[in-house]
């Protein structure tokens, strides 16, 4: 934990930047300057999140090179869905090597801790509309195998979500309470409330600083306490007042804020309550995982 000043108090740094992508970060000197900036402003925890191939791949290295600061989530996106669809051993066969590359990731002690980002975008996909429920359906079922939370993506796509996570919800085994979230939030409140009632958490990125997300920032009080995340989606979205820069987890302190003042509570209390719901969703060595 660390002692910051913002806006002249100082209180206790601990923050958890639920969605980050390494890809784009000028090499792995870019990765670690990131993320040392990230525990100097107080994050004590990235969930590092795949999505194909190369995302898998740095979210993986980002946990080699701090281990005590990252975990990981891999797996498919909905760009990956046609040619794993298409492909030989078609989404089985993608599933039969993710379930391998999990458990071998996690034999060599690497925080394997959720399966994502996984999901639906019809608004810049919405041709590959019937291959990427195929591959949503397929990754929900591999999450129930292994009861590993999932990291859903969801674009214009509110009902064909709902359908999926609704019967993924009703075959879940695992905690109630780790069924996995919904990241990047940008729905309306009956979204919010349905996918809470499925037992999901709700993540809230830099959207809720900007001029426009006027009726997004009316979900974020609804959201109960120990279903809150907030996250930066480095590189995208960065937040006011870093608008038009790179976004890095370092920023997620300019989520909480906001988050806070939505709320009507501290931006310590946010820090400390969206690390906790964090910690219990993606444990990681040395949680504890019944408090
Ligand atoms: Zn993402």
């Amino acid at each position: 934990m660390y002692s910051l000043c913002r806006d002249g108090v100082y209180y206790w740094g601990m923050y958890f930047d639920s969605h980050a992508h390494f890809k784009t970060l000028d090499g792995w000197n870019g990765t670690q300057s990131v993320i040392e900036r990230a525990v100097s402003s107080g994050v004590t925890g990235i969930l590092a999140v795949g999505g194909d191939r190369d995302l898998n791949h740095h979210a993986i290295e980002a946990a080699r090179l701090f281990p005590d600061v990252v975990r990981v989530s891999i797996g498919h996106d909905r760009d990956e869905a046609v040619r794993l669809c298409t492909g030989e051993g078609g989404v089985a066969g993608g599933m039969d090597c993710l379930e391998k590359d999990i458990c071998g990731l996690r034999d060599d002690g690497l925080p394997i801790v959720a399966l994502g980002e996984i999901g639906l975008d019809f608004h810049y996909s919405a041709d590959t509309a019937k291959s990427q429920v195929e591959l949503f359906e397929a990754e929900l079922s591999l999450s129930r195998k292994l009861r590993m939370p999932v990291v859903v993506h969801s674009r214009e796509a509110t009902d064909e979500t709902l359908e999926s996570l609704s019967s993924h919800a009703a075959q879940w085994k695992g905690p109630t309470d780790c069924i996995g979230v919904l990241h990047c939030f940008t729905g309306d409140v009956p979204f919010a409330r349905r996918l809470l009632d499925l037992g999901f958490h709700i993540s809230f990125s830099g959207i809720v600083t900007f001029n426009k997300a006027g009726s997004l920032r009316e979900v974020v009080p609804v959201v109960p306490d120990d279903r809150l995340l907030i996250e930066t989606d480095t590189p995208y979205l960065a937040p006011v007042p870093h608008r038009g820069k790179r976004n890095e987890p370092a920023y997620v302190v300019d989520v909480a804020a906001r988050v806070a003042e939505l709320r009507g509570c501290s931006l310590e209390e946010v820090g400390e309550l969206t690390a906790a719901n964090a910690k219990r969703l993606f444990p990681g060595q040395g949680d504890n995982v019944l408090s």
